[in-house]
């Protein structure tokens, strides 16, 4: 997902015959803070790398935005400031960022301009990265002088582009872009779980040359978006319901439930057993589940090889919030080695996830792997022999991103709300930095 820029990067500045030098390429799947000596390695990487290729014409960067190392509440800010640092006030510098990305200050002003993503699931990495490259370039050749304007939107909360009104706001958004010196928009939707100073959604608008239009623009549809903040957020099914859902539902499409707080890609282990413990007590038949993250029961499952029967303790290792394991007869119905999956129709992009095992309980299909990561496509249950739309209900550990895929397949898609590493309910969890003057830990954090 994060190297596809530099990719698209490479490829434009070889079509203009510039010359690239290119830095380090990492990604690490999200969990608790970045060890600092891990980020203090890449970070001085970086900016050694930078400091050899002086003087340069430009910089590009490809970051979340949202990690927290251990002592750097705004790692990527940091960087970013160094960055600045090292190559002058003048050399124009243009980052990509997800949309779960906490700008801070920090990030905004080290920056000539930031692009983030615009759609979650985050099908436009490559189309963004191709963005900010012709902003930087233009700015480069001085055919523009782009100047950032932004608007703090004090809303804290998920925001699926799949849906009205989010859908709406974020067409209208890009609609304004390339028409009276309006030369980006960005929704920044933040990341909820995140406990510093600067978590929480805002909207970034770039201009040519007028700042004040920049600010003023940011603050509209900063003010637009707040407006909107009941309406966009998903609505979450209970375990209850969704249980009941499943007993009424029936084929020829498959009922998709996104296990959300048990999301990799929101830091959460990927081994929570309460969906699939409920399934397994009330007998539901003719069901999928992945991807579990035990790459010990895997490990057991490739020993015994397929179609031996076997008993396994599943799942429930990460943390408490993971629930207890469950012990389970399984049959080993499925398996392969070194496996990958394919992720957003338009980058095509690969993820690895290790090795993969299919186990069979009472009419439930399990998918184990080794390499922890969310549920974003077919892949997941395909690699291991699993038709997707053959069943009646397909459980997804994962937020949104499943739903590029699963969407076409599914009668319908619940969002469940059960216990784990990173619920959907905000106001529960024990926030110390981040601002409570955001909705919805008050009702009007503008009381002008
Ligand atoms: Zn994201």
């Amino acid at each position: 997902m994060f190297g596809a820029p530099l990719v698209v990067w490479r490829r434009l500045a070889d079509a203009r015959g510039w010359h690239t030098i290119e830095s380090l390429c990492a990604f690490a799947q999200p969990a608790g803070r970045t060890a600092n000596t891990v980020y203090e390695a890449f970070r001085d990487e970086i900016l050694a790398d930078l400091r050899a290729a002086l003087p340069v014409d430009a910089v590009l960067l490809s970051l979340h935005g949202a990690m927290v190392a251990d002592g750097y509440d705004d790692a990527e800010g940091e960087l970013l400031a160094a960055v600045r640092g090292t190559v002058g006030p003048h050399v124009p510098i243009g980052v990509e960022l997800d949309l779960h990305a906490n700008v801070s200050r920090q990030k905004f002003d080290a920056v000539t301009a930031m692009v983030l993503f615009k759609e979650y699931p985050h099908i436009d990495i490559s189309e963004r990265a191709k963005e900010v490259f012709e902003l930087i370039a233009d700015a480069v050749e001085a055919k523009t002088e782009p100047v950032m304007g932004w608007f703090d939107c004090r809303t804290v909360g998920l925001f699926h582009t799949t849906r009205q009104p989010m859908r709406g706001f974020v067409d209208r958004c890009a609609a304004l872009e390339g028409h009276d010196g309006v030369l980006s928009i960005s929704i920044v939707h933040g990341f909820p779980w995140a406990d510093v100073a600067d978590m929480g959604s805002k909207i970034i608008a770039i201009t040519d040359g007028d700042k004040e239009k920049a600010d003023r623009l940011a603050r509209e549809l900063g003010r637009e978006f707040f407006q909107l903040r009941q309406a966009t957020q998903p609505r979450y099914t209970t375990l209850d319901e969704a249980l009941a859902r499943i007993r009424s539902h029936t084929l020829p499409r498959p009922l998709v439930l996104a296990d959300v707080s048990d999301n990799a890609g929101g830091g959460a282990g990927s081994d929570s057993t309460f969906i699939l413990d409920a399934m397994i007590k009330c007998s539901v038949k003719h069901a999928a589940i992945g991807m579990f993250w035990d790459p010990m029961v895997v490990r057991i499952a490739f020993e015994a090889g397929e179609g031996a029967q076997l008993d396994v303790r599943l799942g429930g290792k990460l943390s408490p919030a993971s629930g207890p394991p469950l012990d389970l007869p399984v049959t080993v119905t499925g398996l392969k080695r070194d496996a990958y999956i394919q992720f957003g129709e338009r980058d095509k992009n690969f993820h690895s996830v290790g090795d993969m095992a299919a186990l069979s309980v009472d009419g439930i299909l399990i998918v184990c792997n080794t390499r922890r990561g969310q549920c974003l496509s077919l892949d997941c249950f395909t690699n291991v022999g699993i038709d997707p739309s053959a069943q009646r209900v397909i459980v997804v550990k994962s937020m949104q991103h499943f739903y590029a895929a699963f969407a076409p397949v599914a009668s319908d898609v619940l969002y469940v709300a059960v216990p784990g590493t990173v619920p959907p309910d905000f106001q529960v969890l024990p926030y110390v930095k981040a601002s409570k003057n955001q909705w919805p830990f008050i009702d009007n954090p503008f009381p002008d």
